[in-house]
């Protein structure tokens, strides 16, 4: 049965091109390939054909939930445009190509580049939709191979900011709480976050915790009334980009109503500011003084949100347990590691952590944005398994692992993925591999990162995509490659609670498509044929992706991550199991710096014999305390004013999924929304005379889409907002946002530009 959030129970599965699932159907467990919620899902196979989907009953996590687009898979698996044949751009036009023809003109490109100007000329943009096995190697190859860090990714653009806000507060990233918190929390605090479209099966267990327990309370803190504050027992709306005050003016009412847990800020608390561009130690009296200047009837001026409001919010957070879990409204932002930060000072603060229902919980975008890439250290500037370019032992670890030369690991980090696009605008990038994903789409400042990459420029870069389907993206490329889908080819997806599990091949690619592994194995062969990269560095080494996962496994061992105990015959048996799990035996940690639950806190490096059970310590913390941050508010990048009045917010709708390269083809998807929308406040509307369903105008300083209005009550009056999946060229709402980051995750600002408004 469809739930209000969008989640589907385990009787349901859809038939597909006409064939229902027989009872031959065969059924073989796996893992949802959209979100970051990981669903355990249960793939209808029948005559070499994907023929259905539905929810892994079993899936101790996800408990045969799935949401309505998951559901349509093997629909997408087997659209009519999938790639089938590799294609290269002869006389501006892409023709079909023989594999060795186009494998064999990218490693001559990268390998001419790296000669000519040197490693740092070339660049690989990955994407959290990858195997992990997929995009270690891709990182294996370009940092200890070839020797450059110029390795990105479309999680910079996804969840950067969280992991900016977990290693600054917490010294480590990825959540220390898991999805078992839900059953425990009796307050929930959902900031920046849709759940309810973007992650509806989560919501659902939210909404079926709130019905089993009636004292559950929910706190929502979005610019928009989106489902989710349908459920809120508190609604906070700040104007996008000043809700840094209002999290201050919580922690404010916390100090002044004396709920702070003082036992637990002693023992496991330090307090920090930056003075002259350091971060400096500071007491907690500070901490008050710093508080002063955010009293709720401040905070109201600067975010609009009423003081009472934040009042009842903070009494709220503070009965606890408390479970706050968000997204891209905090993360896509210039002040993103600062807002996550700044939740996890209301955490600390209470003592709401580390115990049932009490957690910070970031959500993630993509299936495998925390396993992939996040956790195999697959950005610019890390290594695998926490470490860092910068540190020259980490460096040492890598390359002895990877058999690399001493000292190819370069110690400055690469090109954030901003400036990794403008580069090749420049053509200081002479080529670039992108792997499945779209920045022709998804990059925000589209334009100018299209025109780079694009065939419009004369001298360009060259350019090759790999992907399942014709996109933004692959229409700007020298040379496109076809590949698998998830279905067609085995690797490992790591999710939001720390999850590591396998999805099997279980049927063919179509055509000629290829394993994304595949590729960048004959790659990294080519590349060593042609001298730039040392015989025998990656070929002859990894025949499948199990080979990859023996090392990965290695790589972890003995840091913070520890999953050695994750073996690949562990993953086909069991529904996944959560990090971290250093032995064969462990069953997998729910809560991390727990004694007598993380294992690292029991035995090994992070061992600490003198806590007593259940008592936390944040073991990869400077002194074992997390941190908190004296962080001042600070405004967008850009403000409105006189003649950009209007804020513009971009974002989801539940039956869509990112750039729509998927959902788009499923026409029972696509009839939800036939088409793009704006929605503008009934005030505003009314102002500049523009009527439901007529055509507007969005104008920033960057560029401009035509699309049509709801005129709803939904975004505050004075905000916009525009779901991103539309790739059409007057609805690309990518080319009016801001490419403007920040500065420390380097995480763009998505979620907040300054727009102006007419009717078209
Ligand atoms: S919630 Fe996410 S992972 Fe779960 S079925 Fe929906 S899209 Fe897939």
């Amino acid at each position: 049965m469809a739930s209000v959030a969008g989640a589907v129970g385990t009787n349901v599965s859809l038939p597909v091109l006409g064939q229902t699932a027989q009872p031959d159907t065969k059924w073989v467990k796996s893992v949802c390939r959209f979100c970051g919620t990981g669903c355990g899902v249960l793939l209808g196979v029948r005559d070499g054909r994907l023929v259905a989907l539905r929810g892994d009953p079993k899936h101790p996590s996800t408990r045969g939930l799935v949401c309505a687009k998951a559901l349509f898979l093997p629909k997408i698996v087997q659209a009519e445009d999938r790639l089938r044949r590799p294609m290269i751009r002869k006389n501006g036009r892409l023709e079909p190509a023989p594999w060795d023809e186009a494998m064999e003109l990218i490693a001559s490109k990268f390998a001419d580049a790296i000669r000519r100007h040197g490693a740092d000329s070339v660049a690989y943009y990955g994407s959290g939709q990858a195997m992990t096995e997929e995009s270690y190697l891709a990182n294996r190859l370009f940092k200890g191979g070839i020797g450059t860090n110029n390795v990105e990714g479309n999680p910079r653009l996804c969840m950067a900011s969280a992991v900016g806000g977990y290693v600054t507060t917490f010294g480590k990233d990825e959540p220390m709480g898991s999805y078992d918190d839900i059953d425990h929390a009796r307050v929930f605090f959902l900031i920046g976050s849709n759940t309810a479209e973007c992650h509806p099966v989560i919501f659902d267990r939210i909404l079926a915790s709130r019905a089993e327990r009636r004292d559950v309370r929910v706190i929502v803190c979005d610019p928009r009334k989106n489902p989710v504050v349908s459920m809120a027992d508190v609604h906070l709306d700040p104007i996008p980009g000043y809700d840094l005050p209002v999290f201050h003016a919580m922690a404010h009412v916390i100090v002044r109503e004396n709920k702070v847990d003082r036992e637990f800020v002693e023992r496991n608390v330090q307090f920090k500011a930056v003075k002259d561009g350091e971060p400096v130690k500071v007491g907690f009296d500070d901490y008050v003084k710093f508080l002063d200047q955010y009293s709720p009837q401040r905070a109201e001026i600067i975010s609009g949100v009423p003081a009472h409001l934040i009042e009842e919010a903070a009494r709220l957070f503070s009965f606890g347990p408390t479970m706050s879990l968000w997204t891209m409204g905090l993360n896509q932002r210039i002040t993103g590691v600062w807002a996550n930060n700044l939740i996890h000072n209301l955490h600390l603060l209470t003592g709401n952590i580390g115990k049932p229902g009490a957690t910070p919980f970031s959500l993630t975008g993509q299936p495998n944005a925390c396993g992939g890439v996040r956790d195999t250290g697959s950005l610019c500037h890390i290594l695998p398994y926490g470490r860092s370019v910068k540190k020259p032992a980490h460096r040492a670890e890598m390359e002895k692992l990877w058999g690399a030369r001493k000292g190819t690991i370069r110690p400055k980090p690469g090109l954030n993925t901003v400036e990794m696009f403008k580069a090749l605008g420049r053509d200081e990038i002479k080529a670039m591999l992108v792997l499945t994903t779209n920045p022709g789409h998804s990059m925000p400042n589209a334009t100018p990162h299209r025109d780079a990459m694009g065939k419009s420029r004369d001298g360009k870069p060259f350019v090759c995509v790999i992907d399942a389907y014709p996109t933004r993206t692959t229409e700007l490329a020298d040379v496109v490659l076809p590949a698998a889908m998830w279905a067609e080819k085995t690797g490992v997806f790591g999710m939001s609670e720390r999850r590591y599990q396998l999805h099997p091949q279980i049927i063919d690619a179509p055509g000629e498509a290829r394993s994304d592994f595949d590729i960048l194995l004959d790659f990294a062969g080519r590349l060593e044929k042609k001298g730039v990269v040392p015989r025998g560095y990656i070929a002859g080494k990894f025949r499948t992706t199990d080979d990859v996962w023996e090392e990965l496994r290695e790589a972890g061992k003995g840091t913070a991550y520890d999953f050695h105990g994750i073996t690949r015959e562990r993953l086909r048996r069991e529904r996944g199991i959560r990090w971290p799990a250093p032995t064969t035996d462990h069953p997998g940690t729910s809560r991390r710096f727990v004694k007598g639950e993380d294992p690292l806190r029991d035995n090994g490096p992070y061992a600490d014999h003198e806590l007593a059970p259940g008592e936390t310590k944040f073991y990869a913390a400077p002194d074992h305390r997390a941190i908190v941050w004296l962080r001042p508010h600070k405004p967008p990048a850009e403000p409105v004013d006189e003649q950009y009045p209007y804020v513009l917010s971009t974002g989801r709708v539940l039956e869509h999924w990112h750039t729509g390269t998927m959902t788009m083809k499923a026409d029972e998807l696509k009839r939800a929304y036939p088409e793009c929308f704006v929605e503008i406040h009934p005030e505003d509307a009314r102002k500049l005379g523009i009527r439901n369903r007529s055509k507007v105008r969005i104008t920033s300083r960057r560029g401009e889409a035509v699309i049509r209005a709801r005129v709803v009550n939904i975004p505050r009056p004075g905000m916009v907002f525009v779901p991103m999946h539309w790739d059409d060229d007057p609805s690309l709402i990518n080319r009016v946002t801001i490419d403007a980051y920040d500065p420390g995750s380097k995480q763009p600002e998505f979620k907040v530009c300054a727009v102006r408004l007419a009717k078209a």
